[in-house]
């Protein structure tokens, strides 16, 4: 509650606080999994919401934007919706008859 006030006053007292500049180059660089380029483009994911499971009672489709390595087209797990992820690690077969 304070704190928006305190922000304000240090504001006006310092015009260009150090800790609201991020120092790009040491931050980690992510590279794609597959080929290890480390440069992205944004595509999109389109999940489709069945009829059942949407509110509406009619099927959606659901845009989600992630990133995928440029050279390579590979999407790290990393940017995948969580759910997603799961769905591919319990893709491994485990039933044995
Ligand atoms: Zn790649």
């Amino acid at each position: 509650m304070s704190r928006r006030t305190n922000k304000m006053n240090r504001q006006m007292n310092a015009p260009m606080p150090s800790e609201s500049r991020i120092d790009i180059s040491s931050a980690e660089s992510i590279t794609c999994d597959k080929c290890g380029n480390h440069t992205f483009e944004t595509v999109v994911l389109i999940k489709r919401i069945s009829a059942i499971m949407s509110p509406t009672g009619q099927e959606a489709l659901v845009p989600i934007q992630v990133f995928s390595c440029n050279a390579c087209g590979w999407v790290n797990k990393e940017f995948l919706p969580t759910k997603e992820r799961n769905e591919q690690e319990e893709s491994t077969p485990t039933i044995s008859v």
